[in-house]
């Protein structure tokens, strides 16, 4: 019942325009259904073939989002079923995505994945290289993919002016290119806030949270 619990606590606190993300990798199905049965139906993973397996053993009404970095060569397997792609950093994988969503006659939303943090360790592109993307002829193109808004992760660090800097710094990349007017271009989402700082991420304009181990309780990676 832990599960459910701090599941409900965190959802009685969120503004309505907030949308939770459950961190649910490395966890056990039965934990998922935990969640799935307090009402929750998001569920976040970053490994392709841990979600896949996931979604074959889960109820239907399910929406999975990737939230992990993405290798090209695992798109195909979740292209049929996967609601959102968090960790699109680049042309290459966009054009992947594209391509097997299109096997699949659907469209995918992905989300551009920005860097904010100094940590050489987190991926994403610059705002410059997402707006160089938009306005790219071949972009245009991938007419199977939507881009839905932006996500980032913030630098893991006590230091919460620091991370307020870079939640403001996403903020402002989402407003600068949200106006961009293209077929498969409809910004709405930004994707940001975990555990220990969704708060925060949500007075800085987040409207999508991706919370893990303060409802599944810690991973454990053995
Ligand atoms: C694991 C993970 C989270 C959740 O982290 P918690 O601190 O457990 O809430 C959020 N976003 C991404 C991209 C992650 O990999």
């Amino acid at each position: 019942m832990i599960i459910k619990d701090n599941l409900n606590k965190i959802k009685s606190k969120l503004p309505q325009h907030v949308t939770l993300v459950a961190v649910s990798k490395t966890k056990p199905v039965t934990d998922l259904m935990e969640a799935y049965n307090a009402g929750q139906r998001i569920f976040g993973e970053n490994k392709i073939q841990e979600m896949v397996e996931k979604y074959e053993t889960m109820p239907d009404d399910i929406e999975w989002h990737m939230i992990g970095h993405v290798q090209r060569n695992k798109v195909k397997y979740m292209a049929p079923f996967v609601r959102l792609i968090h960790g699109v950093d680049n042309l290459k994988l966009l054009k992947e995505i594209n391509k097997q969503a299109k096997n699949n006659n659907r469209i995918i939303d992905c989300l551009f994945q920005i860097k904010i943090a100094e940590e050489d360790s987190k991926f994403g592109m610059s705002k410059k290289d997402a707006s160089e993307i938009i306005q790219s002829i071949i972009f245009s193109e991938l007419k199977n993919i939507r881009i839905t808004g932006v996500m980032g992760m913030a630098t893991f660090t006590d230091n919460v002016s620091k991370v307020k800097e870079e939640f403001e710094f996403l903020k402002s990349t989402f407003d600068s290119i949200k106006d961009v007017q293209k077929e498969n271009f409809d910004l709405q989402i930004i994707s940001m806030g975990m555990s220990g700082d969704y708060e925060l991420a949500i007075a800085c304009g987040s409207t999508m949270i991706r919370v893990g181990s303060s409802i599944f309780g810690d991973r454990n990676y053995k």
